[in-house]
């Protein structure tokens, strides 16, 4: 009998043995679109949904608000607000408390080095340069929603990421991705890493395929000139302005630019203009033929952002002809893009949802102009007078480790090695920058909450990483920037301009309408996760909002 039993337990096992080694292709029985396309517009702020209005296509941004649903109060919840933590954020729905992606660059307080937020000394490049493909997700510590789609099809929905920007193509992608590819500015080519072990070290043939076209090159010989003729360009300020910080050296801030003229190394020049967006689509088109995207019963996850727009941006502010004209280009893209979708893939066959990593101040210079308040903040002299301040408050010794994300490190090396007391240099440090020009406060992160009524202190809060944020927060006046050039302008506060963004969902089953609610940007990935009944990512602190969606 025992024997019996335990063939007939062989024989099951055997079965399910060979069930698993087929992999039998069943459909789910559930309604999920095919493919899950997440866009990530660089910088882009909500009023660019409607400063242009009436130079968009039918078939861009003006599709999606007119066929889909618009968050209309989508805001980032925390601070610093820079492309590293924005990207992370959106796609892990968290915030850098969780997620660890505090910067762009950070100070890493257990190996005293200083961190990228994609830097991966472990892995190698796939088809570019050395330096560019050092890169991998591993300093997100928590899963994309990218992670969790794969995870909820048993790794048969494909995951990808793309974009001109390293951070901007791997940290949606998640950690187990088929692949994130990004812009190699020495090469001209998308390239990859190790990171992604499916790719066998190497460039899928259709990657190469496409970087051998050379569109890169075609595009470093070409002349930017504005899309409309520049007199229709009436929401923009005139294209000559003295706080332009331009992109190529040595010539005047105005059309037409001829890209030969300019002297950077490589590929660079392609990264601050629009024509970066058109190839970062191009390769996006390439990427769902290539990789059989949105094909079978299998949702697929692409995130795609276009990085260009922050480029432009940081040299020319939000209201330039400059700026201008990479949105209505970049919209021309979407238009194309998604009219690609609907062939390949099929209309109501995807859903797309749509969003900006931060947004950006109008440039200090243009608001002082105009007669409204803004100054620049110089944190390059603020360092200094701080080292000199520790100098002499503190027996010679200069205890500023480093600064970045507005935030002091201390050379706690030091203060260990001298015996020094902490507490004693902090408060010290405190009271000196509170004296300083355009500075509301400082405080100290040290678990608690020393400072209840610094206002958004919750959104310093949600940006803090023990180990890897700094000691000391400096808080700025609103309209205040911690920018060294008096060109251009940036972004990185916790205030309007740079924490309101789009926040738009299109195709499937959405219906169309909008929400003037007030929803946070870590809500963006449990809400996708709602809609496609999967896990949402799992550190994720926000919450599903609802959509209507059509029977
Ligand atoms: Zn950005």
């Amino acid at each position: 009998m025992k024997n019996c039993l335990l063939f007939f337990l062989f024989l099951i096992s055997a079965a399910a043995n060979a069930q698993i080694k087929t992999k039998p292709l069943v459909k789910s029985g559930l309604d999920r679109p095919k493919l899950v396309l997440g866009i990530v517009v660089d910088q882009m702020r909500y009023d660019f949904l409607y400063r242009y209005w009436s130079k968009y296509s039918e078939g861009g941004f003006k599709r999606m608000l007119r066929e889909g649903f618009s968050f209309e109060n989508c805001n980032y919840s925390y601070y610093p607000t820079y492309t590293g933590p924005g990207h992370a954020s959106i796609y892990t729905g968290t915030t850098p408390a969780m997620h660890g992606i505090v910067g762009n660059n950070w100070y890493e307080k257990a190996s005293n080095k200083k961190m990228y937020c994609t830097q991966d000394d472990s892995v190698t490049s796939i088809g570019g340069s050395e330096k560019e493909g050092k890169m991998s997700p591993k300093n997100m510590q928590t899963y994309s929603v990218g992670d969790q789609i794969r995870l909820a099809t048993n790794f048969r929905g494909k995951s990808f990421g793309v974009s001109i920007k390293d951070r901007g193509s791997i940290l949606p992608a998640g950690h187990g991705a088929d692949a994130a590819f990004w812009f190699d500015s020495e090469s001209g080519n998308f390239i990859s890493s190790t990171w992604y072990k499916k790719l066998n070290g190497e460039l899928p043939k259709w990657l190469k395929a496409f970087n051998e076209k050379k569109e890169a090159e075609k595009y470093k010989s070409s002349v930017w000139n504005t899309l409309l003729p520049i007199e229709e360009y009436t929401e923009s300020t005139a294209d000559l302005a003295d706080y332009e910080a331009g992109i190529i050296q040595n010539q005047n801030p105005v059309f037409p630019y001829d890209l030969k003229l300019s002297k950077e190394n490589g590929y660079e020049i392609i990264r601050k203009t629009p024509f970066g967006n058109t190839l970062t689509a191009d390769v996006a088109k390439a990427l769902v033929l290539g990789e059989n995207l949105g094909n079978d019963d299998f949702m697929d996850f692409l995130a795609v952002s276009f990085s260009c727009t922050d480029v432009v941006g940081h040299a020319y502010g939000p209201f330039a002809i400059e700026t201008e004209d990479t949105y209505l280009r970049l919209d021309r893209d979407l238009e194309a893009f998604f009219s690609f979708l609907d062939k390949q893939v099929g209309l109501n066959q995807y859903l797309v949802f749509l969003s900006a990593d931060h947004g950006i101040l109008e440039v200090p210079a243009f608001l002082e102009k105009n007669g409204m308040p803004s100054q620049l903040f110089n944190q390059k002299k603020l360092v200094e007078k701080l080292k000199k301040f520790s100098i002499q408050n503190f027996d010679s010794l200069d205890l500023v480790k480093s600064f970045m994300n507005q935030q002091v490190y201390l050379d706690e090396a030091l203060i260990n090695l001298k015996n020094l007391d902490r507490k004693v240099i902090v408060n010290k440090f405190i009271q000196f920058i509170e004296k300083q020009d355009l500075v509301t406060r400082a405080f100290a992160y040290q678990g608690d909450r020393p400072f209840p009524n610094v206002p958004f202190l919750e959104k310093y809060e949600a940006g803090y990483f023990k180990g890897k944020s700094g000691d000391i927060q400096v808080v700025v006046k609103p309209g205040s920037l911690d920018h060294g050039d008096k060109k251009g302008t940036s972004h990185g506060a916790p205030y309007s301009y740079d924490s309101h963004v789009p926040c738009l969902w299109m195709g499937w089953k959405i219906k169309h309408g909008e929400s003037s609610q007030k929803i946070e940007i870590q809500d963006i990935a449990p809400t996708l996760s709602s809609l496609l009944k999967i896990m949402e990512p799992n550190g994720c602190t926000g919450s599903p909002q609802s959509i209507p969606l059509k029977k």
